[in-house]
């Protein structure tokens, strides 16, 4: 007998591009499987367990997830809470299912303690991630729900699980896009991470949030009235306040002074079409005008980590300024899930494809480069350092002259980019075109840069260049050359390396 009075179809209204019959069977299935593997299960809340692993469905159905992975969200906890046997889930399921929670499980076991521990769960996550990484996202949903229920925790677990949200989960789902995800996951966290920090942060907002949205809305009225007078056809326009967590790290840039953050509030203008944003653009900018600086085109020039969209703040006129955010339809849901809007948009195409990373996805890449980081159990820290800077580093796209893009973390030169296209090339560069002006090799890259490897057969590797670069491929590649040509021992007695 059920012990809940949820339905399947709370789920199956929730994903947009509707189900076939037989996917509908299999979300049934699952369904009643889950409800009855948990059944006089409760979780600390006093709720039934089966709650946690419906909304960690629904969480999964919300961002667009193919069928399995929703099904995998129900799935997640049986094989570790339950009775239920791989056997039986490989009989029911099938294999892809049985590998899913699989996957999660392994993740499940991890406990974040220091450090350490902290290394040793990023580890995991990524050899998790290069599987599938579709193990990787329902661990986010189920974490985001945990958040959510975290009030029912013992306060010493709650605080490590809040922490190490922030620290491992939100920066991960931010590297993959999901900007939504990762606010979502930091302010579910944010007031059991740092509880004072967080009311400090609740207080600001009380006092300035009024003054800030009717600022917003009147911006909006009158740039809808503008709109419609030129026959811009929008999709969806709102605006939305900054995410607590990241407000406060900005605030704790800038002497937590409100006044210097300019987009605690921002509008958003969804429309059709690239050409259309930047006809808002130049609308918006005729009726108000911007603050020079600010305006950013991450259309042309995406961020890093996928993010498109056109940014402006204007001055309000009444001694307000607002961010305005342009974008298309599919910037939004990338903006909003990153690279799970890609299986999103893949299922559409009604086949069966491979969720497999490798075959897809290659501005992804840098999933399986991590893998390659050269681990030592007994350098935690300094796997750690080489994480920090090649993937938590904020990252800059660079530009072959064919136009082709290469991913690099923030102030790398032209040996990184040089190594990260070829070892070959980076053993023999001796100078660099960035944008077509001939630039010292330890120049400083900036995001969209154009740049042409001048090679020298004569030209080689020295110490000096490992000083400069920042990628660890770069890195493991001089030091091996340097090393076969014994410069690197001879150096060692001078103590320079
Ligand atoms: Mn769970």
């Amino acid at each position: 007998m059920p012990n809940t009075t949820k339905n399947v179809t709370e789920i199956i209204d929730l994903i947009e591009n509707g189900l076939s019959k037989k996917e509908v069977e299999l979300l049934n299935k699952a369904f009643v499987f889950a409800e009855n593997a948990h059944l006089g299960q409760k979780r600390l809340s006093g709720e039934p367990y089966f709650i946690h692993v419906f909304e960690t469905a629904k969480i999964l159905a919300k961002m667009g997830m193919d069928i399995q992975t929703i099904a995998t969200g129900l799935l997640h906890d049986v094989l570790e809470d339950t009775k239920t046997t791989e056997e039986e889930i490989q009989k029911i399921f099938g294999d892809d299912i049985l590998f899913l929670i699989k996957g999660v499980t392994k993740l499940g076991t991890l406990k974040y303690r220091g450090h350490e521990r902290h290394v040793e769960s990023l580890r995991k996550f990524f050899v998790a991630m290069a599987n599938d990484l579709r193990v990787v996202i329902v661990k986010f949903a189920d974490r985001l729900h945990n958040l959510r229920t975290l009030e029912f925790v013992r306060p010493d677990k709650r605080t490590r699980i809040a922490i190490e949200s922030i620290e491992v989960y939100a920066p991960l789902a931010n590297r993959l896009g999901m900007g939504k995800l990762k606010g979502e996951l930091e302010d579910a966290a944010f007031p059991y991470a740092y509880t004072k920090e967080y009311e400090q942060i609740e207080e600001i907002l009380k006092e300035k949030k009024d003054v800030y949205e009717k600022n917003l809305s009147e911006v909006q009225r009158e740039l809808e009235k503008e709109l419609n007078k030129n026959k811009i056809k929008v999709v969806e326009i709102n605006y939305r306040l900054k995410h607590k967590y990241s407000l406060w790290k900005k605030l704790s840039k800038r002497e937590m002074d409100i006044e210097k953050i300019f987009d605690v509030v921002a509008l958003r203008v969804v429309v059709e079409n690239i050409e259309e944003c930047y006809r808002v653009l130049g609308l918006v900018h005729s009726i108000w005008k911007p603050l020079p600086g600010r305006i950013k085109d991450y259309i042309a020039v995406p961020k890093p980590n996928g993010y498109r969209s056109i940014h402006t703040t204007i001055f309000t006129g009444n001694g307000g300024t607002a961010e305005i955010q342009i974008r298309t339809k599919e910037m939004h849901a990338e903006a909003a899930y990153g690279i799970a809007a890609h299986f999103a948009y893949k299922e559409q195409g009604n086949k069966k494809v491979s969720y497999k990373i490798q075959n897809d996805l290659s501005k992804f890449n840098w999933i399986e480069e991590l893998k390659e980081l050269n681990y030592s159990p007994d350098e935690p820290k300094k796997f750690l350092e080489h994480l920090k800077m090649d993937f938590f580093n904020d990252r800059i796209f660079i530009y072959t002259p064919k136009g082709d893009v290469v991913d690099l973390p923030e102030d790398s030169n032209p040996i990184d980019f040089a190594y990260s296209i070829h070892t070959d090339i980076g053993n023999h560069i001796s100078g660099a075109k960035i944008n077509g002006k001939m630039s010292q090799i330890f120049s400083k890259l900036k995001n969209g840069d154009i740049v042409e490897i001048i090679n020298k057969k004569d030209a080689h590797p020295s110490t000096k260049w490992l000083e400069y670069t920042k990628t660890t491929i770069a890195k493991k590649h001089i030091k091996s050359y340097l090393e076969k040509n014994s410069l690197l021992s001879k150096l060692k007695s001078f103590g320079q390396s």
